[in-house]
């Protein structure tokens, strides 16, 4: 009998991490590298959740909690929902754990049966592929283009649906690619998931609160496909919580009892010191992401101005979330000093790693092998001085 299941074995690596374990890797040999591989707020959480953490603690707030988040935290994450979507939601209808990471792979293995097909927007956050994989379910990519800001549109929605349809998933602000759907291009795509009610669809809003175009559109606000729509939200990204493991999805009852009875087989309720701490988050309203996202958007601007100068990176301008997406391939063929030839984004982002020192990781792995994805969660100096390297680094290819 084989040592790793056959599952695990199909799995791959998240590139992310792979990526960020070179450059650590790097790092340690006394290398000066700048990493903009990983997908993590430079900023400390705000203070306030902090002291109620602390609080928690010395409260003896330290058991099991049930399963699906403490009563205060899901009604405050209906209030959120109300007060920022417009959604009207009860506290059966959420499920808390550890990460929105974890609210997806719940949605997911619930819903997903052998065979089913999930239709990915693509490119895509590295994850989905390898949740749906572990559900034994077929990945069917729905590519958006350069020329469309790499949106998917209710058109190609409409010709990937089959009998076989099960689920759709989506993040917006999107991962890799800051692509935000806006309100008419969702209420297109619920037209269209309307008439196929037998299809469910998980809308991953974890960068909601990091969007530079205002408006935040949930797929949840259309009355018409509300019931079809698992809502995954986090403290991640919009308060600067990556460590602290807190996520949590909303959707109709059974949907939200079938998440409950997995997450309680497999880790039960996250951390109860971070469910305090998420409540406060929730109780201080949206203030300290508004301070973080005015830096986001200095920080895209400026790296927007940066790639601008760089010749063959075609980048669309990203309204949210904080990466950078170019399509790369006008270096594809090109050769090194040392005589290596770069095939693919692989191959350019090794470069860049071995000549620039700059981390950035491959997009294949977000569904787009002719793109690298840059974060721009990093100091202002760190990014100028990263596109200054890379620029060099590429104008030495011949
Ligand atoms: N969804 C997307 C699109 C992400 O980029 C991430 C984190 O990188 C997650 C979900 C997971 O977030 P969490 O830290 O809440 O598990």
């Amino acid at each position: 009998l084989a040592l790793i299941s056959d599952r695990i074995n199909a799995l791959e690596a998240p590139q992310t991490i792979e990526m960020a374990k070179k450059a650590r890797a790097l790092a340690a040999q006394g290398v000066d590298v700048i990493s903009l591989s990983f997908g993590e707020p430079d900023f400390q959480t705000p203070q306030y959740i902090k002291d109620a953490a602390k609080q928690a603690i010395d409260e003896g707030f330290t058991f099991y909690t049930p399963v699906p988040g403490i009563p205060e935290l899901r009604q405050a994450i209906c209030d959120k929902l109300k007060r920022d979507n417009n959604l009207d939601y009860k506290p059966e209808n959420i499920v808390v754990g550890t990460g929105a990471k974890q609210a997806l792979a719940n949605a997911v293995l619930a819903l997903v049966n052998p065979g089913d097909e999930v239709i990915i927007f693509s490119p895509f956050w590295v994850s989905y592929e390898e949740m749906v994989k572990l559900a034994e379910g077929v990945t069917i990519r729905l590519e958006g283009t350069l020329d469309n800001d790499y949106k998917a549109t209710a058109a190609q929605l409409e010709a990937a649906i089959t009998p076989r349809t099960k689920l759709v998933m989506y993040s917006s602000p999107c991962n890799p690619t800051g692509a935000v759907w806006s309100r008419e291009e969702l209420g297109a795509i619920a037209e269209v998931l309307a008439r196929h009610p037998q299809v469910l669809v998980v809308a991953d809003e974890i960068y909601e609160y990091i969007n530079f175009v205002g408006e935040h559109a949930s797929l949840a606000q259309f009355a018409a496909v509300k019931d079809q729509v698992v809502t995954v939200n986090g403290f991640s990204k919009g308060y600067a919580m990556t460590g602290w493991r807190i996520g949590y999805l909303a959707a109709r009852p059974e949907i939200a009892a079938a998440c409950e009875k997995l997450q309680s087989q497999i880790t039960s309720a996250t951390c109860s010191i971070t469910q305090r701490a998420g409540l406060a988050a929730l109780q201080g309203g949206r203030s300290s992401a508004d301070e973080m996202v005015a830096a986001y958007r200095r920080r895209r601007d400026l790296v927007l101005g940066l790639v601008k100068d760089i010749p063959g990176f075609k980048t669309p301008t990203p309204d949210g979330a904080f990466y950078i997406f170019p399509d790369v391939s006008a270096y594809f063929g090109k050769t090194t000093a040392d005589g290596a030839t770069i095939g693919t984004a692989n191959d350019l982002a090794m470069y860049l790693l071995n000549d620039a020192h700059v981390a950035a990781v491959d997009g294949a792995a977000f569904g787009a092998p002719q793109c690298l994805r840059f974060s721009t969660a990093t100091a202002d100096e760190k990014l100028a001085e990263a596109f200054r390297r890379v620029k060099e680094s590429l104008a030495r290819l011949r």
